[in-house]
């Protein structure tokens, strides 16, 4: 592979040269000499480190036209995709997920850790699917994969060991989804006795509705305390965070932060899913992003849903959910599209514990150029992603011609 040497990127707001060898930042100085590098003219052009995805569903993808979209009092979106999920084959699950693999690493993600349903309906044949792409993308996208219980593990007599078995065969997180059983607290002790038991990571679907009653994620901070697992724990959605009462929600932001929870939001699926039978105030369940964060919680947004009825106009596209988020979740002024890239780099690489993740000599040289000058050009206008490099080697380069055929006079 040969050395690279991008010339005259940004990175903050320093106009520098970054040498890239072996797959590692080399260099990063203003005018670095090349000798045996590739040059790419990067002049005045945001470098930020590649985007991660920490939830998303390929396995899902792409079947929006199989079925009928949600309507208010109509079947839920889990009923509508575990009606298709048993006649998904291994070739069906590949090539849809591998259309999103495709579509991420064009869009700047060169770390994606995706969830993979296993239960009595798939049984371990998305497993197989996403096992062959996780061998396919070496070298271009670094994929970890989630053993995930979306229809539950109490409805049936087979999910729990399908869910041990695809850890055995080597998926390094557990994924629970408390609210599709009706023993929330049971559907919780079990994951983290089995993620004890195979000493790997839990992320949760946790607190998507909008009843306080039905909160969990107080309880999964407990048992985070209690079995020492502090950090190794993340949970997407906490859509209900949004509907505590101040002082309740405070409460629980500080039991988040003792237990080192990471919370992974996933405003796209909100915007589309959440509030479909308020009269008024429609509830958008986006947690609290901003507040989150001001508490020193690690939290990022992800994808999710790509093109099903969770989220039928869903793209792995990480820049996309930055805007959403700034949308959404009101952190859209200048300040705050400063560093909303945080929550699409820096932190789901806290939240995978990659090592070796950044802008800094030595790090893995795993990075996308920005035709913008800052963030907040970069989210506005959507800006290309020009190049988008893995472990050293430019694996996407996109380019958008437009031509303006009047333009003003003189
Ligand atoms: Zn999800």
């Amino acid at each position: 592979m040969k050395p690279l040497l991008l010339r005259g990127g940004l990175v903050g707001s320093r106009r520098v040269d970054v040498a890239i060898r072996a797959g590692r930042i080399e260099r990063v100085a203003a005018a670095i000499t090349a000798t045996d590098h590739e040059v790419l003219d990067v002049a005045d052009r945001l470098i930020l480190p590649g985007f991660v995805e920490t939830h998303i569903h390929p396995d899902k993808a792409y079947i929006a036209d199989r079925t009928e979209g949600l309507r208010a009092g109509g079947p839920t979106a889990q009923t509508l995709v575990a009606q298709l999920k048993q006649a998904f084959t291994v070739e069906d699950v590949y090539r849809r997920a591998r259309r999103v693999m495709e579509a991420a690493v064009r869009h700047g993600c060169t770390t994606m850790r995706a969830h993979v349903e296993i239960d009595a309906l798939v049984e371990l044949r998305g497993v197989e699917a996403l096992r062959r792409l996780q061998a396919d993308f070496a070298g271009v996208l670094d994929l970890e994969l989630i053993a995930f219980a979306q229809e539950g593990i109490f409805h049936d007599a087979v999910t729990k060991d399908l869910l041990r078995e695809g850890l055995k065969a080597g998926l390094k997180t557990l994924g629970g989804c408390p609210y599709m059983d009706g023993d929330q607290r049971a559907h919780i002790d079990w994951f983290f006795e089995t993620a004890e038991a195979f000493g790997v990571p839990l992320d949760f679907h946790a607190d998507s509705a909008d009843d306080p009653a039905l909160l969990t994620s107080d309880y999964i901070a407990e048992q985070t305390i209690a079995r020492g697992m502090q950090g190794r724990v993340s949970l997407g959605h906490l859509c209900m965070l949004d509907v505590l009462e101040p002082a309740a929600r405070a409460r629980l932001v500080d039991r988040l932060r003792e237990a080192q929870i990471h919370v992974i939001s996933l405003p796209a699926t909100e915007m589309h899913m959440k509030g479909r039978t308020d009269a008024r105030r429609t509830w958008r369940g986006i947690t609290r992003i901003g507040e989150l964060r001001e508490a020193g919680i690690n939290v990022s947004v992800s994808t999710n849903n790509v093109v099903n009825p969770f989220t039928p106009y869903g793209h792995p596209d990480l820049l996309r959910q930055a805007l959403i988020t700034a949308m959404s979740a009101h952190l859209g002024n200048l300040d705050q599209l400063a560093w909303l890239p945080e929550l699409i780099t820096t932190n789901p690489a806290r939240v995978l514990g990659l090592d070796g993740y950044g802008l800094a000599e030595g790090c893995r040289a795993d990075l996308v150029v920005l035709d913008a000058a800052d963030a907040p050009q970069a989210i506005a206008e959507q800006a290309e992603k020009l190049y988008v490099i893995k472990a050293g080697r430019v694996v996407a380069r996109n380019a958008r011609t437009c031509e303006l055929i009047a333009g003003p006079q003189a």
